[in-house]
């Protein structure tokens, strides 16, 4: 079954540390600091959820929903 993977970022928490890109294992395909941490693109992420164990303020929330049939 596929399952439908979204990863919100409260906007308002994220303090851009970077955490979340440095223990990513494919950051530079799904992750971009500026201000605040945004996806790029979630096909290169195998939900580890490395990421949000790794976020120091708890901001990321990982989804994941099986289809709507
Ligand atoms: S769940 Fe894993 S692969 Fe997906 S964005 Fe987070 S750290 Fe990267
Ligand atoms: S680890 Fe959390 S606080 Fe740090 S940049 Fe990523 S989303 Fe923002």
């Amino acid at each position: 079954m596929i399952f439908i993977l979204q990863i919100e970022i409260d906007e308002d928490k994220c303090i851009a540390c970077g955490n979340c890109y440095d223990i990513c294992p494919k950051a530079a395909k799904i992750w971009k600091i500026g201000k605040v941490a945004k996806i790029l693109d979630l096909r290169y992420c195998h939900v580890c959820t490395l990421c949000a164990m790794e976020c120091p303020v708890d901001c990321i929330k990982i989804i994941r929903e099986p289809p709507k049939y």
